[in-house]
């Protein structure tokens, strides 16, 4: 499965997201404002829309896009 390049951190109180290097569209969002003693949790964003919380990372589809 190909694999994300992440890249361009942008960290800010509550959230730090990965823009990936292949430009595939993926947005990797971890989330900090669960709270005091609260666990960061991860979202997966593509075109500005939340698309999975959590699970298994997605596959990077920019690749496939070169070799089609
Ligand atoms: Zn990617």
């Amino acid at each position: 499965m190909p694999r994300h390049s992440w890249q361009e951190t942008h960290r800010s109180q509550f959230k730090t997201e990965r823009n990936c290097r292949r430009d595939c569209g993926w947005i990797k969002v971890t989330r900090h404002d669960a709270g005091p003693g609260g666990v960061p949790w991860t979202e997966w964003w593509r075109g500005g829309e939340r698309l999975q919380v959590g699970g298994h990372t997605p596959a990077c589809e920019a690749v496939a896009a070169v070799a089609a």
